[in-house]
């Protein structure tokens, strides 16, 4: 909790911190227990309003900083959270349950987007062409889009934010960030870095809120806002697209998944089970990117089950912050009661449980690993974000049946597959209906890939060269030759 002083709070608005009107506050639980690891200020609808005035008052002025400059400033925060790596990592473990471990891991992914945007903005160009016909010039100039907003979710407390904020500051944009109510304190962290770093006043904009809707209506009814870009679940994304229409503010949505686990026959199973693990249970299942499930040979499926139930079995779980732990609690009691249903609701539909299936007595949020087989497949558990450690598997004939079940859902983020063949990979490759394929891996995020779904997993991409291109707006420049 070092990170977080009692002034860091605050709301931070135009480079100061301080109270929410009428002095509001809320409780961040700690959700190994449930007791109150601090309160932070509560913003409302006016705060926020105040917080788009400070982003549009520096906007025009930050636009014409140097890209060098804007670079150093991320570069200056990178290298201020690697020397802060184990405090962040701490307050992370403590808000959001996951173990110290994986903490340290988020640190470094989340600050690579940082490092990354910094060597981006200055690749910031235009291009200049002959038109077609000869005669005239075609030019294109690329300007930032404006004063952002941002909403994050509470699972990556910190590279939800520095994937948005990173290119943000690299494309000269101002910004309003409201932070996940479950898990403000790694963002407010993050402000008083990027304050330390230099960033000028009123770039960035701090709200922590419990009116999440109230406050997002407001700012998108403001046409001084000309960008939202929202990590979260697709019911409340569809909810922002909505409200973007009429500011027709330019929108990015990275949404749920429900990604799909492929084994095939010809699979080194081990090296699979191994990704299953990593893409099962990074953030104990609490991941967009999550295995949701397993779609396995069925000459293989029987030994696969075996292994990774064996795997699954073996972990502790426990406090994030303690030594041996491998998976801490979940988010909050709602979190359990919805995994446990969807585990009950498979079982009855014809499952049968290999391992897990309960939650240890509270204190606390847990769940146990849990491995199902003989999952149907219109059980509630294949359709539906699970959000959790469970691995339902089933079973497919070949190879056209799995792409079939693969692609049968509304979502399209993360798919997953493990092969040995060449010409089948490429086939899958092309035939996933998802914005990522990992291949042969349970780990695909990378601060330098273009992270994204399709259909309700949502559009747009964070990371990569298209990363920055969100916060871009092109101009296009007609020039005669002969003038
Ligand atoms: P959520 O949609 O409930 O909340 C996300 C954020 O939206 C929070 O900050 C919340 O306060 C805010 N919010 C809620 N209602 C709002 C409204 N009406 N208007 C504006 N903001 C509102 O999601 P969550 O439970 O925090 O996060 C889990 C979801 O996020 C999962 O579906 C997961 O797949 C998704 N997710 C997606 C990605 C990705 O990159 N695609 C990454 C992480 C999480």
């Amino acid at each position: 909790m070092d990170l977080v002083g009692p002034q860091q709070r605050g709301l931070f608005i135009g480079g100061t911190w301080r109270e929410a009107e009428g002095g509001e506050d809320f409780a961040v639980l700690d959700p190994a227990d449930g007791s109150v690891l601090a309160r932070v200020a509560d913003a409302s609808v006016n705060d926020a309003i105040e917080a788009l005035d400070a982003a549009v008052a520096v906007q025009e002025e930050w636009a014409r900083t140097a890209p060098r400059a804007r670079g150093e400033i991320l570069r200056g925060a990178f290298e201020l959270i690697n020397e802060r790596a184990d405090d962040f990592a701490e307050l992370m473990s403590l808000e959001m349950g996951k173990t110290v471990a994986e903490a340290k891991g988020e640190v470094s992914y989340g600050n690579e987007f940082f490092r990354w945007f910094s060597e981006e903005a200055v690749r910031i160009h235009g291009r200049w062409m002959q038109a077609p016909a000869g005669g005239s010039r075609l030019l294109t100039v690329k300007k930032p889009v404006g004063p952002c907003f941002f909403i994050t979710p509470w699972n990556f407390p910190l590279a939800m934010g520095t994937r948005k904020i990173g290119p943000a500051i690299a494309a000269g944009c101002t910004m309003v960030v409201k932070p996940a109510e479950l898990t403000p304190l790694t963002m407010l962290a993050l402000a008083q870095v990027l304050t330390e770093a230099g960033l000028p006043e009123g770039v960035l904009n701090l709200i922590p809120s419990t009116r999440a809707a109230e406050l997002s209506k407001a700012l998108m009814e403001d046409d001084r806002l000309r960008k939202v870009s929202f990590t979260g679940s697709t019911p409340v994304g569809k909810i922002l697209v909505r409200q973007s229409a009429d500011q027709l503010q330019r929108m990015s949505m990275e949404l749920g998944g429900n990604a799909p686990f492929l084994v095939f026959e010809d699979a080194d199973l081990d090296a699979a089970v191994e990704g299953a693990m990593v893409a099962k249970m990074r953030n104990m299942g609490e991941a967009c990117t999550a295995a949701n499930r397993f779609l396995v040979h069925q000459d293989v499926a029987r030994e696969f089950a075996q292994k990774l139930a064996d795997r699954m079995g073996r972990l502790t779980v426990g406090r994030g912050q303690d030594d041996g732990v491998d998976v801490g609690p979940l988010i909050e009691e709602k979190a359990v009661e919805s995994v446990h249903q969807l585990v009950t609701d498979a079982i009855h539909d014809g499952a049968t449980l290999v391992t897990g299936g309960t939650s240890p007595d509270g204190p606390g949020f847990f769940y146990q690993p849990t491995v199902l087989v003989d999952v149907h497949p219109e059980s509630e558990i294949n359709s539906h974000e699970i959000f959790g450690p469970v691995a339902p598997i089933s079973t497919f004939a070949d190879e056209e049946e799995a792409v079939r079940r693969a692609n049968a859902t509304e979502y399209g983020l993360a798919s997953y597959a493990y092969t040995r063949d060449l010409a089948r990979t490429i086939r899958l490759a092309e035939s996933l209906a998802y914005g990522m394929v990992g291949i042969n891996t349970g780990l695909i995020s990378n601060p330098a890939a273009p992270f994204g779904g399709v259909k309700s997993s949502g559009f747009g991409r964070e990371g990569g060269f298209e990363g920055i291109e969100e916060y871009l707006d092109t101009t296009y420049v007609a020039l005669p030759a002969d003038h």
